[in-house]
């Protein structure tokens, strides 16, 4: 069997799209599954759209995922185009360039083939010329396109000009598309369509077919709006005599009002994700979710990357549009974060701690490392959760002590009886602690919630905290005893807090 050979084909224009990334998770795993190869081609056709370093948010987008790429760009391209970094990476491969601008002599070359053979033209009409017909058309009503005035002019090679397609006019063309099925168009109702400018670069359309057959890619899986250029692409492959690869338009994902999915719903770019604190495997479990399915009345919806390889097949992909659930993600990123080993949640943590500008204490964020996990959604709601643990100073919510009767009085006397148990505690335990501290319930007829809200704010400062017990053992015995000491200060007992 042919090999499978999938590509990623970005434009770098910005940063990377969930709903484009959704598109190369497809074409990642289609590979993986079937032990192909997965590419990375750089679409930089239309130079005015271009941003700089984006090529490099691009990869970073793909390394965080742990997308691994065979053939793509190698650094001596990267260089070419003043787009190398120090540690940028090294793909290359058997079929580069990579980056289209590197391949325009290839394109000039298909291009004159395709003149040779009478199926596209030298067409040098003015920029003035085309707007004037453009106007009559929309005068007559008519849809706006080129005339097809330069058709038989046989235009000069000297002149300055553009290359067209010769597209004919009563065709109706099929494509059994591997997402959307049979497709078929009666009438093509696209113009002669421009596939070399004038400038020496080539259009999508003409670099798409071109570097897609050079590199034998095997499966073009592109978002469905490419679906409406799939006539041109299936003609050239016709008129080059080249085999078509098999086409997968991926429906689009869309926000929960159905509308294409955009910065109005929330965050859309990747590199918020990695920010906002989701982890790379629950994203790339969430986003494969969203129009591909295990399989009928299959419930599972955590899979590690190995499952879904494993699963993965086109023939599961939906052919509709897919919603980005906001909540479903946040729920995802929550359970992946809280199966991850500590020392893993440490290490993934860490970042966010340090963004934040605290320093770590390793040993009491091991201490505690577990109930947080459990508690957070997202890594960036660690550093407020656990920075009581790696401040000297911090700063009480008091007035939050005061609920169910409590005074500051009776605030004061609690602490008290927190101190002299504390102690006589032999140790600093979860068992200990709770052993010691439960008792007081009774002692002082208040429930445990606002009792021990006491004692939270008086160690940690807030009312919500990972859970007090192992609070106090991650914080250790030195330091609670001196915060508790410090709060009777504030509360007026500054002789009982020696
Ligand atoms: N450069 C195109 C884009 O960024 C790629 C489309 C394709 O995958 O063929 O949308």
């Amino acid at each position: 069997m042919k090999e499978v050979r999938t590509r990623f084909a970005p434009s770098p224009t910005g940063l990377l799209h969930v709903g484009s990334v959704r598109t190369t998770i497809f074409a990642w795993l289609l590979a993986r599954h079937c032990g192909g190869k997965f590419l990375l081609r750089i679409e930089d056709t239309d130079q005015e759209r271009l941003v700089p370093g984006a090529i490099r948010e691009i990869l970073a987008d793909i390394a965080w995922f742990g997308m691994d790429i065979d053939e793509g760009p190698s650094r001596a391209e990267l260089e070419k185009l003043g787009e190398s970094w120090d540690g940028a990476p090294d793909l290359g491969g058997g079929c580069g360039p990579y980056i289209q601008s590197l391949r325009l002599p290839r394109y000039k070359e298909v291009a004159e083939e395709l003149i040779a053979k009478g199926v596209a033209y030298r067409c040098d009409c003015t920029a003035e010329m085309l707007e004037r017909e453009r106007n009559e058309q929309m005068a007559r009503k008519e849809l706006p396109g080129y005339s097809g005035y330069c058709r038989d002019r046989k235009v000069s090679a000297d002149t300055k000009h553009v290359v067209r397609f010769r597209m004919p006019t009563k065709r109706s063309l099929q494509l059994a598309d591997a997402v959307k099925g049979l497709v078929t168009w009666d009438s093509i109702s696209l113009r002669d369509m421009v596939l070399l400018k004038s400038d020496g670069f080539p259009t999508y359309h003409l670099a798409v077919v071109a570097d897609d057959h050079d590199m034998r890619i095997s499966h073009v899986m592109r978002g469905e709006e490419w679906l409406a250029t799939a006539p041109l692409h299936i003609l050239l492959y016709e008129a080059l005599g080249w085999e078509m690869p098999v086409f997968a338009h991926l429906p689009s994902v869309m926000g929960n009002d159905g509308k294409k999915l955009s910065k109005r719903h929330g965050a859309t770019f990747v590199k918020a994700f990695r920010d906002e604190g989701y982890l790379p495997e629950a994203l790339l479990n969430f986003l494969t979710l969203i129009g591909w399915s295990p399989g009928e009345g299959e419930e599972q919806e955590i899979f590690s990357i190995d499952e879904l390889i494993k699963r993965f097949s086109l023939e599961r992909v939906h052919g509709a549009g897919g919603i980005f659930d906001y909540g479903k993600l946040s729920w995802m990123n929550g359970m992946y974060i809280k199966n991850l080993p500590d020392e893993e949640f440490i290490k993934r943590a860490t970042p966010f701690i340090e963004k934040a500008g605290l320093s770590i204490n390793l040993d009491r964020f091991r201490a505690i490392a577990g109930p947080v996990k459990e508690r957070v959604k997202l890594l960036t709601e660690v550093p407020s959760m656990i920075e009581f643990l790696f401040v000297d100073k911090i700063e009480r919510d008091i007035p939050a002590m005061y609920q169910k009767g409590i005074d500051a009085a009776k605030a004061k006397e609690i602490l008290l009886a927190v101190q002299s148990k504390l102690q006589t505690v032999s140790d600093f335990s979860h068992a200990t602690l709770e052993a010691a501290l439960r008792p007081l319930e009774q002692q002082f007829g208040i429930k445990l919630g606002p009792l021990f809200g006491v004692i939270r704010i008086a160690v940690t400062g807030k009312k919500i905290t990972p859970p007090l017990f192992e609070s106090l053992a991650a914080l250790g015995r030195e330091e609670t005893m001196k915060r508790i000491g410090e709060t009777l200060d504030i509360l007026g007992q500054a002789s009982v807090a020696a």
